[in-house]
């Protein structure tokens, strides 16, 4: 699948008229990089966007406590439509009206690695992906794994694992602008 069909479920979600996301049509976008990036999403209910770049999109799950440092959690994370990559920047507040209304933060970004010696396509469908996140507050394997239904996100046992660490309770803020998601929706949720 391309990636122009890939985001038509994106698309069909939202009215680029109303919110101030991106549709996605850039190709200069396309960074060959292996980007990631978690969104703190304060919306009907408040959960963590975590996005990997792969083929031209946002490969994405919502994981309702956020990522853990430490091994022993299993942090459920639910697969959502692919995202542009543009998305990888946005940080800011969506109607209450729309489709994820509330307000968005970029709370990690960075690069990653594959570390399974097979393309990540193949271990996204067999449900067996481990990468490792060189992000601002995120660093170390983590597993993301296919049960049944459900993924896990699992921070795999390295150095960089800590049980005691809890990022998404003690490092709030965002890393691109430094904001709380309350100082962002005040600056820009006013109508
Ligand atoms: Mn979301």
């Amino acid at each position: 699948m391309s990636s122009e069909q890939s985001l038509n479920s994106y698309r069909g979600k939202r009215d680029f008229s109303r919110s101030p996301e991106p549709k996605g049509s850039d190709p200069e976008a396309r960074s060959g990089a292996h980007r990631f990036v978690i969104q703190k999403h304060k919306a009907s209910t408040l959960h963590y966007d975590f996005r990997i770049e792969l083929d031209g999109v946002l490969k994405s799950w919502a994981v309702p406590k956020g990522p853990s440092t430490n091994p022993a959690d299993k942090r459920l994370a639910i697969a959502t439509e692919d995202h542009p990559l543009e998305y990888i920047d946005f940080e800011g507040t969506i109607p209450e009206t729309e489709y994820g209304g509330g307000t968005v933060l970029v709370w990690d970004r960075g690069t990653y690695e594959n570390l399974k010696g097979e393309p990540l396509q193949n271990a996204l469908d067999r449900g067996q992906v481990e990468i490792w996140l060189h992000g601002q507050k995120l660093k170390g394997g983590y597993a993301l794994v296919r049960t049944d239904k459900r993924w896990l996100l699992i921070k795999m046992k390295d150095d960089q694992a800590d049980a005691r660490r809890k990022p998404v309770s003690t490092e709030p803020r965002s890393v691109k602008s430094g904001r709380t998601i309350e100082e962002i929706a005040e600056e820009d949720g006013g109508e």
